[in-house]
């Protein structure tokens, strides 16, 4: 999401990193167009009927980037600053993210232009369930299937689904992912971002020289990624937690928090804040602290080329989306921190959604332990592929995940060939 005044364009960029790795593998010509440009586009102008009888014309976007290797998967996002130009570039990035996991997807997003938080629940439904028939021409468990993303949730996949339905007059559970239980999701979504990249981590960790029990963990964003993975740390592998925070602030403890009675907490008073026995560290202290695993979980640009020479981690887990700027990118990789990117360390999310769409699309649902050994076994593959890719090229896990992943397209491009 641009920052604020921001003069950064996000779909520039997007191809600008297109373009670093075409450059190292030398890849030129139509097939880095292709790379660089998004397939198909929707912009559709709509009105919703607002609660008080009057209507008013929201704007949307649908952007399928890339379906070399499969119908596009990505999110719909519901906030004032949804610009084409964003909802490209996210449209790109979820090509990366399916394409380094080795999902059999291609990348798309979808926003519209609104404030949600001064949206009633009617309206909301109302302005969904118009949208989802603006872009029905496009989406579809074959074509596109978006999922929730920045305010909006299970209800808001439930709306499109039932809209969808309705429009064939049939139940196509298939056309989104992120859906209730009840409605076709799948087991483990909920849990499936954190726990994929605790594997992540787990994998990582003997190459960053890190042994993970009793290893110091900061999570900054306690919220449904950052908690998770903070509970499968400590759970799983004996991690001992000494920080977390939220929007209004952190606390530490060096001794170790249990994550559990912090989300306790969290769930009582709203905020990790005056959690028993644990000292406040604010979130740019938090980012500092001398730990092993320091898990990003919030915001974008959190790691920047201010701070990146104060980051004292061994391993920073990019849990949030782009937490970490490109300048920050190299001064991390001189001082030989770790970095799990985000295309990587987030992808169980995206992962358990393709194991929802298969189960929506057999009628044939897996039981709990079944998703969790499946996203273990795509996530350490994932990992290892990566991992290769750096220490072959000598490049960091960033660049490297992008070179497995633009491959992977570019192989399904070449052989396709070109039509007609
Ligand atoms: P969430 O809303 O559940 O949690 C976000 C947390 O960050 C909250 O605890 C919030 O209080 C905290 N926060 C907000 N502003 C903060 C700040 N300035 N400093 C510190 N903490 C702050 O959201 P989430 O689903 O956990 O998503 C977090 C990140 O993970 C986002 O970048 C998202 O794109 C990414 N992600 C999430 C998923 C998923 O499946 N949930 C998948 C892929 C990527």
């Amino acid at each position: 999401m641009p920052g604020e005044g921001a003069v950064i364009n996000p779909f520039e960029t997007a191809r600008k990193q297109i373009d670093i790795v075409c450059d190292l593998l030398k890849i030129n010509g139509g097939t880095r167009e292709i790379l660089k440009s998004p397939k198909r586009e929707l912009t559709v102008n709509f009105p919703v009927r607002m609660d008080d009888g009057s209507y008013k014309v929201f704007q949307g976007h649908r952007v399928q980037y890339n379906m070399a290797r499969g119908p596009t998967k990505g999110g719909i996002r519901y906030h004032p600053q949804v610009t084409l130009d964003e909802v490209r570039a996210l449209a790109a990035w979820m090509t990366w993210k399916c394409a380094v996991v080795n999902l059999p997807y291609g990348g798309g997003k979808g926003g519209v232009v609104c404030d949600p938080k001064h949206l009633s629940q009617t309206e909301l439904e109302r302005l969904t369930r118009r949208y989802a028939v603006e872009i029905a021409p496009i989406i579809g468990p074959e074509m596109d299937i978006p999922a929730p993303d920045v305010y909006t949730d299970s209800q808001t996949m439930s709306w499109i689904m039932d809209t969808y339905s309705m429009m064939k007059g049939f139940s196509v559970p298939g056309v989104v992912t992120g859906k209730p239980i009840s409605l076709g999701g799948s087991e483990g979504r909920g849990e499936a971002t954190g726990r994929g990249c605790s594997y992540v981590i787990r994998e990582a960790a003997p190459h960053a020289g890190v042994q993970m029990k009793g290893a110091s963990v900061a999570v900054q964003g306690f919220g449904n990624a950052g908690s998770v993975t903070a509970k499968l740390l400590h759970d799983e592998q004996g991690a001992k937690i000494v920080a977390v925070s939220d929007s209004r602030g952190g606390i530490t403890n060096p001794a170790g928090l249990d994550p559990h009675k912090v989300e306790a907490h969290k769930v009582k008073t709203g905020s990790v804040l005056g959690y028993p026995g644990a000292k406040p560290v604010s979130n740019t202290e938090i980012l500092e602290m001398k730990v092993d695993v320091l898990v990003p979980a919030a915001l974008e640009n959190q790691i920047t080329a201010k701070n990146a020479g104060k980051i004292q981690a061994k391993i920073v887990a990019e849990a949030a989306n782009g937490p970490t700027t490109p300048d920050a990118d190299d001064i991390l990789f001189a001082k030989k921190i770790t970095v799990l990117p985000d295309i990587l360390a987030n992808a169980g999310g995206v992962t358990v959604s393709y194991f929802e769409w298969a189960q929506d699309i057999q009628g044939f649902f897996w039981p709990l332990d079944e998703v969790n050994q499946r996203l273990e076994r795509v996530m350490v593959r994932a990992y290892g592929e990566v991992h290769k890719v750096a220490v072959e090229r000598k490049v960091h896990n960033r660049t490297a995940a992008y070179v497995v992943a633009i491959q992977r397209v570019v192989d399904a491009i070449k052989v396709r060939g070109i039509f007609p």
